[in-house]
């Protein structure tokens, strides 16, 4: 068995497959590990879709323009062939998975999938090497770099990297959600009567006949007949890194499903015949750790539409913080052609030398977080960190030390607008 690699990356979401996918397109050797069964992260294992939207409009001549890199794209392009559905943004995470474990082999990946990293073997700055629990077999594997993609900075926290824990004055983090769907629902009778479910829901909530603390009830179309998908509980100051809280969060979560179901199957037209058809693996996880890198990005930064001389990826979505106490979500909405940079030193952890972080676990405030946090910038933060990688092994120096000139220079050639 290969035990030794050029990069390992920890962490099969959108983060660590562009990741390891830039990184093996240019040479690197990579291993990349994930916990569960399947490549996608958030999306197949939290059961999160759709895509929220990764670009903006030019004024003059409302043409679209893609924010995100080329690998999400053509993640998105290869998706499009399973199907006719000609939206970018709704997908069916089944054909996530397969067309994820294709191009990760296409583009020489090594994949290790039900393996879970568990320790982090730390020398003189750098990680030597890692352990994990394999599926029923202990690993010790090595690499010269490391990617902790994991959402959750868990390789950072298992390297003893500095990190924060949700926002800055009290550590409470956005809200975790169960994500469902109903089957059965007649979607044509439904139709319309958005309005009326949302009134009748804030009453029902009002008089305490409904305990989720969510303000209203969201929910997206799927691309299946006769099914709705609802990103729609709510478990609100539970800690996403306390095993016993997040098992708390999924029992609160579970039976707010039910209570939904319930309510909608009694009282709105289109739901009478529906059931609850599935529930995620696991509770979505919104915000964790963040881990202390060379710059944090800030909500300041955000609204000054700032630029970096090492930018290494934009992000133009919504400040989006669903309320860490409860009820309410609070917006802040960028105009057509704004977006903000995000630098290369969001991703270089200040503790250890040969790692980058990548993902909604980057270095940053609470309320950056919630911007940049969405699937197709993870992606893009991803493939920078990659490409980073693949620059620092050409060059021989730390990634820390990496050319950012060069690196950009890639970028750019793979459509990023830095
Ligand atoms: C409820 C909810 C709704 C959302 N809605 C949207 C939306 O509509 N649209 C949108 O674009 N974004 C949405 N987001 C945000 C988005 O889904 C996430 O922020 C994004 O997927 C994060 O990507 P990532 O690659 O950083 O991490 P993740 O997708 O979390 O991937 C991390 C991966 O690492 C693996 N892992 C973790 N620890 C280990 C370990 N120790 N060993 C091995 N593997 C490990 C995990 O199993 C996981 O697969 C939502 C998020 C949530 C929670």
């Amino acid at each position: 068995m290969k035990t030794k690699y050029e990069l390992i990356v920890v962490g099969g979401g959108f983060a660590g497959i562009c990741a390891a996918i830039a990184a093996a397109k240019m040479g690197v050797d990579v291993l990349l590990i994930e916990k569960n069964n399947a490549l996608g992260g958030a999306a197949v294992n939290a059961l999160v879709t759709p895509f929220m939207p990764f670009y903006t409009y030019e004024r003059e001549n409302a043409q679209k323009k893609y924010l995100c890199g080329n690998l999400f794209l053509e993640i998105v392009e290869e998706m499009k062939k399973f199907t006719d559905h000609e939206d970018e943004l709704c997908f069916d995470e089944e054909i996530l998975k397969i067309v994820l474990n294709r191009m990760a082999l296409k583009y020489g990946v090594q994949l290790l999938f039900n393996t879970v990293v568990t320790e982090a073997i730390v020398s003189d700055r750098k990680i030597t090497s890692i352990k994990a629990l394999g599926k029923s077999m202990p690993l010790e594997l090595s690499a010269d770099n490391f990617i902790d993609a994991t959402g959750d900075a868990e390789l950072s926290m298992l390297a003893g990297c500095r990190y924060v824990l949700g926002r800055e004055t009290d550590n409470l983090c956005q809200p975790m959600t169960l994500c469902f769907r109903l089957g059965g629902v007649d979607k044509k009778a439904f139709a319309g009567n958005h309005l009326k479910m949302n009134m009748l829901y804030a009453e029902f909530r009002e008089k305490g006949l409904i305990k989720n603390p969510r303000e209203d009830v969201l929910i997206f179309d799927n691309l299946n007949e006769g099914v709705i998908h609802f990103n729609s509980t709510r478990v609100a100051k539970r800690n996403p890194t306390d095993p016993f809280d997040v098992t708390m969060a999924e029992i609160e979560a579970r039976e707010q499903v039910f209570e939904l179901h319930k309510f909608l199957k009694e009282n709105v037209t289109g739901f009478e015949n529906s059931r609850v058809l599935s529930t995620a693996l696991q509770i979505g996880i919104r915000e964790s750790r963040k881990i202390v890198g060379e710059y944090t990005l800030t909500k300041e930064d955000l609204l000054s539409l700032a630029r970096f001389d090492d930018a290494i990826a934009v992000s133009n979505y919504d400040i989006d913080i669903h309320n860490p106490e409860g009820t309410g979500t609070s917006h802040h909405y960028f105009d057509l052609e704004e977006w903000y940079e995000i630098p290369y030193r969001c991703l270089v952890p200040k503790d250890v030398d040969n790692m980058l972080v990548a993902g909604r676990c980057i270095s940053s405030t609470h309320e950056a977080q919630a911007s940049y946090r969405i699937m197709p910038y993870c992606a893009e933060i991803g493939q920078a960190a990659g490409t980073a990688v693949s620059v620092a092994k050409s060059n021989k120096t730390l990634v820390r030390d990496v050319d950012i000139n060069q690196v950009r220079n890639i970028l750019r050639e793979n459509g990023f607008v830095i």
